[in-house]
């Protein structure tokens, strides 16, 4: 039997059995691996990390969109970061008010490698007219983004470290607060608060965030092929919170069928541990 395995800490590592290596390439940006198996199907990894697969990405791309959806309805236009396996783009094309979605994704090579061998997730993502694909640094598309030119942008990035590094810095996250409208949300990949080093981006990631933006929040999901299972996202907006203004209603209307996210689930998500509050909080 095959084992890929990942390292989650020091002392904790995590292994699942493939049948096959399905492809393997080093682009210009990292090391891309591509493995079929029977617990999760297909699934790809970068420079040694999980990032999607068949059988739980959907408790990803949910839990990335569809909060933002339901605190404002009215979004229309879109800026995805990185994303490049295309089921955050899926997700927010579900919208039928949605008129632009810009991808600003670092490496063609993930997105094209996912269009081969990660139908799940692809498929149909570069065919829809609303989407407008840039394989560009997602730190320099932002610097040159008009100012309050999107309602939502969503950072669906890799690890704070390598080609994502830049994406939890304070001058991105300024650039972003110019970008967005009055209305404007800022999901972003917020890391763990189990293991100590996810822990730490975690803090640092949501410490500068809170200098920027007059509303930050942390909201969770379980994704059990990432380290330790327990994983965040960042919400922050210039006017809107995501509980105060939860639109129900207007959410239920679009009818969307989804497998995870659900408005009391959506509520509940914000609901942290203690010990992840103190975390934050000091
Ligand atoms: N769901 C995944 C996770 O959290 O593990 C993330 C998936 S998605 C594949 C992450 C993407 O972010 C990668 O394709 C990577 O190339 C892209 N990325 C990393 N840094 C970037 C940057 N500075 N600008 C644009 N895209 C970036």
């Amino acid at each position: 039997m095959n084992w890929y395995t990942e390292q989650w800490s020091n002392d904790c590592k995590f292994s699942i059995a493939y049948d096959k290596k399905i492809y393997s390439e080093q682009s210009s940006f990292q090391q891309i691996n591509f493995y079929q198996g029977k617990e999760f199907g297909t699934f790809f990894t970068l420079d040694g990390l999980m990032m999607v697969n068949e059988k739980d990405e959907f408790i990803y791309h949910d839990m990335i969109v569809h909060p933002a959806f339901a605190t404002n309805p009215n979004i229309k236009k879109v800026l995805i970061i990185g994303g490049g396996d295309g089921g955050t783009a899926r997700e927010v094309l579900r919208y039928p008010n949605v008129e632009e979605v810009v991808m600003a994704e670092i490496d063609e090579r993930v997105f094209r490698l996912c269009q081969q061998y990660l139908p799940v997730t692809a498929r149909g993502v570069e065919e829809d007219s609303r989407m407008k694909l840039r394989f560009e640094d997602g730190l320099e598309y932002v610097r040159n983004a008009p100012d309050q030119s999107f309602d939502l942008i969503l950072v669906d990035s890799t690890d704070p470290v390598s080609v994502g590094e830049g994406l939890f810095t304070k001058p991105f996250y300024k650039e972003c607060y110019r970008v967005l409208n009055a209305d404007g949300i800022l999901i972003n990949q917020h890391e763990s608060p189990y293991f100590a080093e996810y822990a730490a981006n975690m803090k640092k990631a949501h410490t500068k965030i809170k200098d920027i933006f007059p509303i930050t929040h942390v909201y969770q999901y379980h994704m059990p092929t990432y380290p330790s299972g327990h994983w965040l996202f960042g919400f922050a907006s210039k006017r809107l919170d995501p509980l105060k203004n939860l639109n129900v209603k207007a959410w239920e209307q679009f009818g969307l069928k989804t497998k995870y996210y659900n408005t009391n689930l959506h509520i509940g998500a914000f609901g942290l541990p203690n010990y992840v509050k103190e975390a934050l909080n000091r």
